[in-house]
């Protein structure tokens, strides 16, 4: 187990080889306070993707997890978010974050439209950094 610090000051425990708290098809999950890695090893990509789930959860006092099951638009918010820190890393481009997004998580937003979201998001997190 690792320990990843968000907000500067809450620790995220990370455990890996964990596959059976890890739902089929991904590779790790974001339980809202901890993160279980399938494997022995997580890109940092990856990690800061789940990572940005535990915030969003802490963020939301929860929240987070229930409006991502109910709402389409709430759970694309969440993944496009998450998938910045993909981009980020250098791990994978716009177009290939975009159609993950589209065929992983049941959108009906087309991958030119999640595709705009991503750089507009990414462009609201740039301004507020140089502030
Ligand atoms: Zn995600």
């Amino acid at each position: 187990m690792k320990t990843q610090k968000i907000f500067k000051f809450i620790p995220v425990p990370i455990f890996y080889n964990c596959p059976r708290l890890v739902p089929p098809r991904m590779q790790a999950f974001s339980w809202g306070i901890f993160i279980a890695v399938r494997s022995h090893w997580m890109s940092p990509g990856m990690i800061e993707h789940e990572l940005e789930h535990c915030r969003q959860f802490y963020r939301s006092l929860g929240l987070s997890a229930i409006l991502y099951h109910l709402s389409s638009r709430k759970r694309m918010m969440y993944e496009v978010k998450a998938y910045i820190k993909n981009i980020r890393q250098g791990e994978m481009g716009l177009g290939f974050a975009a159609s993950l997004i589209k065929i992983n998580y049941d959108l009906k937003y087309s991958v030119n439209e999640i595709k705009d979201l991503i750089v507009e998001e990414m462009y609201k997190h740039g301004k507020k950094k140089e502030k």
